[in-house]
Parts: structure tokens; C-alpha cells; sequence
């Protein structure tokens, strides 16, 4: 129903971005999903920045590049391919735009993979610049670092293997089912809290997807933004199920109390729209996801 609506859709994408990338064979960046965007990006790369009161900023320019955490196995939103090694994805196609807006183009970022449970942990120690990869803004991680956005929201679902019939939804879960989610995640502490299943826990979500895949686990949940780029990539055993039962709005990690570059992150997305537009289109448009760019919180 709406969810094997939303594979058909995904898939159907797939497919008409590998054409599209056969018809513009020998144009770089123009392969529909954010590509290396070497001449065709959505964004601008702004000259004469001037963002006084930055700690952030000050950095970047004294290394003359910006570092950027990211996720690399969550197709559709921070993706490596290890073929090309080219990196895809909505995520990354923001990160890619938040840094042009402070002036480095893509050949000054060093993307950096960092596992959800080793995020603010980054932030804080300051091997990152700012983190773009699927994080939800919480009050507890609020604690440690500051988030620019919200610029997504998704809300957390279900993935199982393509011919269970018996896990439809949260409430279908039961003591006997084993989930798999990512340590250091909201989607772990989420299914402890809302539901009897069992749980397992890696540090990526590939690798739940893998244990799901050979049948050591039941399900996996996260984000349904993240559920659907691996169901996309193996439909024949994947699906997803039932509705999205939390609310998870994605920020731009960085350091707290940098509220110069939190407010510059947050007016490059409000006064951006149509490059915000554009960038979903290329990676997310015929996922099934929620289309709207939602409106950035109040610094601080
Ligand atoms: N958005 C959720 C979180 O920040 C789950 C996805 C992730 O782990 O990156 O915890």
C-alpha cells in the first residue's frame, strides 16, 4: 500500500536516474542525484565571506579547508561509492552547500565518515567542523553542541525482510522479534522505550541491514528517510512497513554556543529555498518522503 507505493517510486527513480545518467554520459555533474557537481550545482560558491565572532570559522580559515562528518552507508543521504569513490546523497549535497556559502568549494572539504554514537563527541573535541548526516536535534544532544535547522523531517519506521508477513508496524512488534538500530542513536533508545522487542546494536546501520539480510535479526529501525534508500537498493529482500511513529528533524551539528555560524547556516537555508528544492529533487524526490523544507529554529 503506501509503502510498497513508495518502493515502486524509489525504484522507478533509480532507474530513470541511470538513464538519465546514460543520456548525459560525458557531462560531469549532471547525473540527477547530486553527482560531484563539479559545474552544475544547485549552489553558488560565495567569495569575501565575513562571519566575525565564528570560533568555527576562524578555524576553516586558518586550515584553509573545511571538515565536514558525515555518513558514507546510507544511500540517498550520505552515500560512498566505493567503485567511483564518489560520495552522494541529500546530506551530502547540504554539507556541500553550507560549506560553499562560507566560501570552499568541494575540492577544500575533507568529508569525515563518524558513526551516530561518535558525534557530538567530534563536535566537541573539534575534529570536525560541523556534522551533516541524518542527526536529530534533541535536547540532550543540545546539552553538549548547537544544531543549525531543522533543514528535514522524517519520523522512524521499519525494515524487514521482503516475505514477512507478520511484523506490519511498531504495534505488531513483540518480545520474541529482534530489532536492530545503531548504538548512540534516538531510533535505539526509541524501540527500548515504545515497544517489548528485543534489540541488537552496531555502530552502522549497513550492518544491521546485512544481519537482517541473512536472518539474524527481525527488523531494523531508523529513520524512514534511511529505510527506504536500502530498501531501494535491494527491493527483491527489503521493505519497508507500516507508518513513521516519532518525529526526527534533522540539524547541522556544530559547536556549541557558536551562534554566529549557527545563524549563518540557518539564513543560507531560509533564503535558499530553491537550491534547497533542487537538492532534494536530485536525491530524495521520488523516495516517498515528506517534500517540505521546514522552517529553521530560534538560535541559541
Ligand atoms: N536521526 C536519528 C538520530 O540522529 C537516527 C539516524 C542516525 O543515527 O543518524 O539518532
Amino acid at each position: 500500500m503506501r509503502t510498497s507505493r513508495i518502493i515502486a517510486g524509489l525504484s522507478l527513480a533509480a532507474a530513470a536516474a541511470l538513464a538519465l545518467t546514460g543520456c548525459n554520459s560525458g557531462t560531469p555533474g549532471t547525473t540527477g542525484n547530486g553527482g560531484d557537481g563539479s559545474d552544475q550545482t544547485p549552489w553558488t560558491v560565495a567569495t569575501s565571506v565575513d562571519l566575525t565572532g565564528s570560533p568555527t570559522f576562524d578555524r576553516i580559515k586558518k586550515a584553509g579547508k573545511v571538515t565536514i562528518g558525515v555518513k558514507e552507508d546510507q544511500p540517498g543521504l550520505g552515500y560512498l561509492d566505493a567503485t567511483t569513490n564518489k560520495r552522494s546523497g541529500f546530506d551530502i549535497d547540504i554539507a556541500r552547500w553550507m560549506a560553499a556559502s562560507l566560501g570552499y568549494d568541494q575540492d577544500k572539504i575533507d568529508f569525515k565518515p563518524i558513526a551516530s554514537q561518535n558525534r557530538e563527541q567530534s563536535i566537541v573535541n573539534g575534529d570536525i567542523d560541523f556534522y551533516v548526516g541524518t542527526y536529530s536535534i534533541t535536547d540532550k544532544r543540545k546539552e553538549l553542541i548547537s544544531f543549525a535547522g531543522p533543514y528535514f523531517v522524517t519520523g522512524q519506521g521499519l525494515l524487514v525482510a521482503k516475505d514477512n508477513d507478520k511484523i506490519t508496524g511498531k504495534d505488531s512488534l513483540t518480545k520474541d522479534d529482534v530489532v536492530c538500530s545503531a548504538t548512540g542513536s534516538t531510533s535505539i533508545q526509541q524501540i527500548k522505550q515504545l515497544t517489548p522487542a528485543q534489540t541488537k546494536e552496531y555502530d552502522t546501520y549497513s550492518k544491521c541491514v546485512q544481519a537482517l539480510v541473512q536472518g539474524q535479526v527481525d527488523a531494523v529501525t531508523t529513520d524512514e528517510a534511511i529505510l527506504l534508500g536500502y530498501a531501494a537498493q535491494d527491493p527483491t529482500h527489503l521493505k519497508t512497513v507500516g507508518d513513521t511513529f516519532t518525529t526526527e528533524r534533522y540539524g547541522i551539528g556544530l559547536a556549541k554556543g557558536d551562534t554566529a555560524l549557527q545563524t549563518f547556516f540557518n539564513n543560507t537555508l531560509t533564503d535558499g529555498h530553491e537550491v534547497w528544492q533542487k537538492i532534494f529533487d536530485n536525491n530524495l524526490g521520488a523516495s516517498g518522503v515528506a517534500a517540505e523544507q521546514p522552517k529553521v529554529d530560534a538560535v541559541g
